[in-house]
């Protein structure tokens, strides 16, 4: 039998750190987190890593199932669908889903995570900051600790040890060098730099409030969410080199040239953005995998540590508190053996993780670039025409990633399939009312019918 309560130490008290020491110390055990990282309440420090975020069923499912969700709502934005943006200015709207009960809902991230510390300190997770991790026994899982003030290190024993530590996890970095571990990053030959649109009079959106703003242009694009206080920040994606990229915009009067040329309307809009654009560092994005994510039945990686992706399906932090989720669960039939519980944990999620992964490098181009395609649009006209008449069966690929908890695996081989039959369907179609339906229902019968459920 384990002895009672057992110890579970997280290093990492960002996102998913705190939303799962809350489950765990629910569960009976005693729970400790070390961040890096000085207390954002009492410090103001950049929440670092984009300024908002968009959260969606996943990550919502998971805040409710704390007892969180409810609150949260007062400090969401719903996004219900894109607005995009022409180089001249026109707007074109899309919605998200079928109706308004399918948004996305923009949040601070800083927000967010001060409500997470403070939900799980209050049920009594201990958060001790500025200790940054620099080593771990894997066997043991002995922690080796450095205070980021004196510089001290020491070491701290547990029970068992679950690294939350985010894309640069230095308790993977200590797996990485036993054997037989399986590694991979691809970084982005893309950059990202934050921005800001500040509020109108009154602390009014200067733009459309319940959208996500997009002004694709081709090869690259600027991105804004909006934010409670009446602002948007912005989020700018291009080529670290060559044509149109950061290395281009290396003086004030280059970025406010390039802004006249490609993003007109919004500059009109951003006062500030030479200081933006320079006090901000371009950021970098890289999609990890590695297996396996647990050692000895000691230690485990969880959420960005395990597998972090590219940010184009607004999923990160969704798969995130999925992670959350899918523990917690595996948790309850199975306490005290972890090395079991973490084996299912991996086996289960995974697949998952590996396909919105590559679900989510595909989405850049979808946001980047074929947004401004008018035939996009139709397609996407189709697809929620076909979700109507045949709801259990099709459901758009972007839907079932954010709309519904299907298992992102399923997702991505679903929506595989209906980008062919969609290609198949709209092939010179132009109008709704030109559409086959007897060729739609064909298809959909044949192809999708048999597969696992939406
Ligand atoms: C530009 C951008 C936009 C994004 N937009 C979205 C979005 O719209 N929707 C979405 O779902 N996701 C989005 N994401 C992804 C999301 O930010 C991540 O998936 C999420 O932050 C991962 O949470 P985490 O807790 O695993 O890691 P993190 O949030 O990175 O937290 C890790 C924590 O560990 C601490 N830490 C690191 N190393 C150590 C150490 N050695 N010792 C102690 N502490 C340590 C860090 O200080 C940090 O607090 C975006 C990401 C980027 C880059």
């Amino acid at each position: 039998m384990p002895r009672s309560p057992q110890t579970v130490t997280l290093i990492g008290a960002g996102l998913n750190g705190p939303l799962l020491a809350l489950g765990l110390v629910r569960r009976g055990f005693k729970v400790e987190i070390y961040e890096r990282r000085p207390d954002m309440r009492r410090v103001p420090i950049s929440a670092g890593r984009s300024i908002n975020l968009a959260l969606s069923v996943r990550g919502i499912h998971a805040l409710a199932e704390a007892g969180l969700w409810r609150d949260m709502r007062k400090i969401i934005i719903p996004m219900k669908g894109r607005m995009m943006h022409s180089i001249h200015g026109e707007l074109t709207f899309q919605p998200y889903g079928k109706d308004e009960s399918e948004v996305i809902n923009s949040i601070s991230r800083a927000d967010l995570n001060i409500a997470l510390m403070n939900a799980a300190e209050a049920q009594g997770v201990k958060i001790f900051f500025q200790q940054r991790c620099v080593g771990v026994d894997l066997q043991t899982g002995t922690i080796q600790l450095c205070d980021e003030i004196s510089g001290n290190e020491r070491s701290v024993e547990t029970d068992v040890l679950i690294g939350c530590d985010g894309s640069a996890s230095a308790i993977r970095s200590e797996m990485l060098k036993g054997i037989r571990f399986n590694f991979s990053q691809q970084y982005l030959d893309y950059g990202y730099k934050e921005l800001t649109i500040p509020d109108g009079p009154a602390r009014k959106h200067v733009l459309e409030t319940n959208a996500l703003h997009i002004w694709p242009r081709g090869n690259y694009m600027l991105i804004a969410l909006p934010n409670v206080d009446g602002t948007f920040a912005c989020i700018l994606f291009l080529p670290f080199q060559g044509q149109d990229s950061f290395a281009e915009l290396a003086s004030p009067q280059a970025v406010q040239e390039f802004f006249e040329l490609r993003f007109p309307d919004a500059l009109s809009l951003m006062p500030q953005l030479s200081q933006n654009f320079f006090a901000n560092p371009t950021g970098a994005m890289v999609t990890i995998k590695c297996s396996p994510w647990h050692a000895a039945g000691k230690v485990l990686l969880l959420g960005d540590a395990a597998h972090a992706i590219v940010p184009f399906f607004g999923q990160g932090i969704n798969c995130g508190f999925e992670d959350c989720t899918v523990l917690l669960q595996l948790l309850d039939p199975s306490r005290g053996n972890w090395e079991h519980t973490f084996r299912e944990f991996e086996q289960a999620r995974r697949v998952n993780t590996d396909a919105i992964a590559d679900l989510a490098l595909e989405n850049f181009v979808e946001m980047r670039d074929r947004v401004a395609d008018p035939r996009f649009l139709f397609r996407k006209k189709v697809e929620l025409a076909l979700e109507a008449k045949y709801p259990e069966i099709f459901v758009p690929k972007y839907s079932m990633v954010t709309f519904h908890r299907i298992p992102y695996g399923t997702a991505k081989t679903r929506g595989e399939i209906q980008d062919r039959l969609m290609a198949e369907l709209c092939d010179g179609v132009n109008s709704l009312d030109d559409l086959d339906w007897t060729k739609a229902d064909h298809l959909i019968r044949a192809q999708l019918t048999a597969l696992e459920p939406a």
